[in-house]
């Protein structure tokens, strides 16, 4: 471990630069390090800002060329520093990788690690010393959270109902006592992956009223329904999500095994195109046009022409020999399956899947209570809005990449029992329907195709474009 030492003069420090180095030395070598460099700003005689920060973009530039592996501070500078410039160094650490020892701390933190980030940030920031007008800004955006936290415009989701507050106006939403149940029932049917068919098929028998007022139950409302966070008393708002303030209807558990069920590549590709059994080609509406983006169709055959083709849908910017295409994939996509890396692979994938899934699952959930502890201390006026800012979008983006992570390991589950020796492989894919066959090809394989431009006898395989999912 390379460590870089950086000490500076600042306001209300009781440390001289001196004295602040030598600790800091001691302590390197305590823990074992390799001293990469001593940089420090200020001295006891020169106290202006401007030259006091005269060696810290030497750090950042070392720091960014990732020349030094923790860099070594007196303490966490909290009130000294602009909170901007303190988050910027801490996202660049946790980029990198780059640990943060705080001497005085006695502590070395892991900005990679959410919990660390957030102390060293919060210690960033000028919190004892902002000023009224930023606490009255501070005051404005918490109540206007809590409005946040309403109930969004429109009717209220299948499964409650609205009241308005008889003093103060306010929107309520409160669980209905005859829909909310079949929330419940709807979540739990899919979260065990019944076939959403089915589920409306009985629903519709067992006359239950329809979510949107249609005559009968379809699945596409219930796909809508099993991926509303307001189920969990959650509000979407620019991107991400924050937290209602009525009552969920189901647990977050359930909304998040119905929501696995309904992101499975394989269903989600179905749901997106048509019902199943509608494709008879390997390729249709499957690979894309790599000109224009569009998907690509198998064309209907032209009488007088013999082959059979697949063509961009949108703009027609091509037109390839369907047959030459399929046996291209098959070849790629069965030589894959039985290469002993991908086969040991994604069967180990297959074997951690769950456990990857849940500890995401976990993470996330410990992120959103993080988020909550955050918000009910920036209500409090104890944290300011520009932490509280940072803060909030770190979490969000760690919840996102757990979620992220959480919906990978869910993928190889399509390919389960796929990989093996090439002539099991064979054996399994001439055995396979045509849509078992979709499935495979859709999750490993992104497959374009490009345009001939205009000249003839560019083979097949020089037009087509494959990536490996
Ligand atoms: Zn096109």
């Amino acid at each position: 471990m390379r460590a870089l030492i950086y000490a500076r003069q600042s306001v209300g420090n009781e440390k001289s630069i001196d004295d602040q180095v030598e600790e800091c030395t001691v302590d390197v070598r305590e823990q074992g390090w390799e001293l990469f460099g001593v940089r420090h700003d200020g001295s006891s005689a020169s106290r202006l800002a401007r030259k006091a920060r005269a060696n810290w973009p030497g750090v950042l530039k070392a720091l960014e060329a990732r020349e030094f592996d923790v860099l070594v501070l007196w303490e966490s500078s909290r009130g000294d520093r602009d909170a901007e410039t303190w988050l910027g160094l801490l996202r660049v650490c946790r980029n990198l990788g780059v640990l943060i020892r705080v001497v005085k701390d006695e502590y070395t933190y892991d900005v990679r690690l959410g919990r660390d980030w957030e102390f060293l940030a919060s210690q960033g920031v000028k919190n004892a010393m902002y000023s009224e007008e930023t606490r009255d800004r501070a005051l404005k955006g918490i109540r206007g959270a809590v409005r946040r936290g309403h109930p969004p415009m429109g009717p209220a989701p299948y499964g409650y109902r609205r009241e308005y507050d008889r003093d103060n106006g306010a929107v309520l939403q409160l669980p209905d006592d005859a829909t909310a149940p079949v929330v419940r029932e709807i979540f739990e049917r899919v979260g065990k992956a019944e076939p959403l068919v089915a589920i409306c098929r009985d629903l519709d028998a067992r006359g239950i009223p329809t979510a949107n007022g249609a005559k009968a139950w379809r699945t596409f409302a219930v796909r809508k329904m099993c991926t509303n966070p307001a189920y969990v008393a959650r509000r979407r708002h620019k991107g991400t999500e924050e937290p209602g303030n009525w009552e969920p209807i189901i647990e977050e558990r359930l909304y998040q095994d119905a929501r696995r069920v309904l992101m499975e590549p394989a269903r989600l590709a179905r749901h997106t195109h048509a019902r199943p059994g509608r494709y008879v080609h390997l390729l249709s509406f499957l690979a894309t046009c790599g000109e224009c983006g569009g998907r690509i169709y198998a064309q209907k055959r032209i009488e007088g022409k013999q082959e059979r083709r697949y063509g961009c849908v949108l703009k027609a910017c091509f037109f390839v020999n369907q047959d030459e295409a399929d046996a291209l994939i098959v070849d790629l996509v069965i030589g894959r399956l039985s290469s002993p890396d991908i086969y040991a692979r994604l069967r180990r994938s297959g074997e951690d899947a769950s456990g990857v899934i849940r500890a995401a699952e976990n993470e996330i959930a410990e992120l959103r209570g993080r988020l909550e502890t955050w918000r009910a201390s920036a209500a409090k006026g104890q944290t300011t809005p520009e932490t509280m800012a940072a803060i909030e979008t770190q979490i969000n983006a760690d919840i996102l990449a757990a979620e992220k992570r959480r919906d990978a390991a869910a993928l190889p589950e399509a390919l389960a029992g796929w990989p093996g020796p090439i002539a099991d492989v064979k054996a399994r894919w001439a055995d396979a329907t045509i849509q078992a066959r979709r499935t495979v090809v859709r999750s490993l394989v992104k497959v374009e195709f490009l345009s001939a431009k205009r000249q003839k006898g560019i083979p097949v395989h020089d037009r087509i474009r494959v990536e490996w999912i």
